[in-house]
This record gives structure tokens, sequence and C-alpha cells, in this order.
């Protein structure tokens, strides 16, 4: 989702809380009109809303995460194959497991 930043307005210059701060809205949303620490009016500024950028599993695994995808029962695909791993990991089969010993090492 996009983080739009917001400001207090100019006629309401002063919250106690925060004078500008971040909120994660839908955009087709409607922006805020008040600040939720002190419903004072806020605008929300022009900027380029961030969006949380979804990681791509080559990502998470140079990150040092496992992932594990269900395929089947107790049958997963590893997203994050690392050499020597199976592309599979079988329940029944612990040689299958992710050599997690050896990313802990890396
Ligand atoms: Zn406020």
């Amino acid at each position: 989702m996009p983080i739009y930043t917001y400001q207090h307005s100019k006629d309401n210059p002063d919250c106690e809380h925060v004078p500008t701060f971040d909120f994660e809205q839908m955009s087709r949303d409607f922006p805020l009109s008040v600040c939720p620490w002190c419903g004072k009016p806020v605008d929300r500024l022009l900027s380029t809303p961030t969006i949380k950028k979804k990681l791509f599993d080559c990502e998470l695994r140079d990150k040092g995460f496992t992932k594990l995808v269900r395929v089947d029962d107790g049958l997963y695909e590893n997203m994050t194959r690392r050499a020597g791993e199976d592309k599979y990991v079988d329940r029944r089969r612990p040689e299958t497991l992710p050599h997690l010993e050896k990313t802990i090492e890396d």
C-alpha cells in the first residue's frame, strides 16, 4: 500500500505529537482531513507515495531468508534454493531440508 506524508495545516501548525507523519492508505481512499492524534486539520503533501517493495525470492535468499511454498501434503518447493539444495523439500526425506547450517555460516 502506498504511504502518504501529511503535514498540519498552516493555520494549525502546532501538534504536540508530530509535525509531519506518514500514513499508509490506498490511493483511491480519500485523503485524511484531520490528524489522527490531535484532530486538527492536515494537508497531504504532494509527493510520490512510497510503495512497500515486495522482495523477489532471490533477494530474500540474499538476505538469508528461506522460503518454502507448499505444493502437496508434506511437500514444499524451496523458492530460495541455494547451491546443493533440492528443489523440493519432502517432510519424509530429511536430506531434502534446506541447509540452514550452511546459510548461517556464510
Ligand atoms: Zn496532530
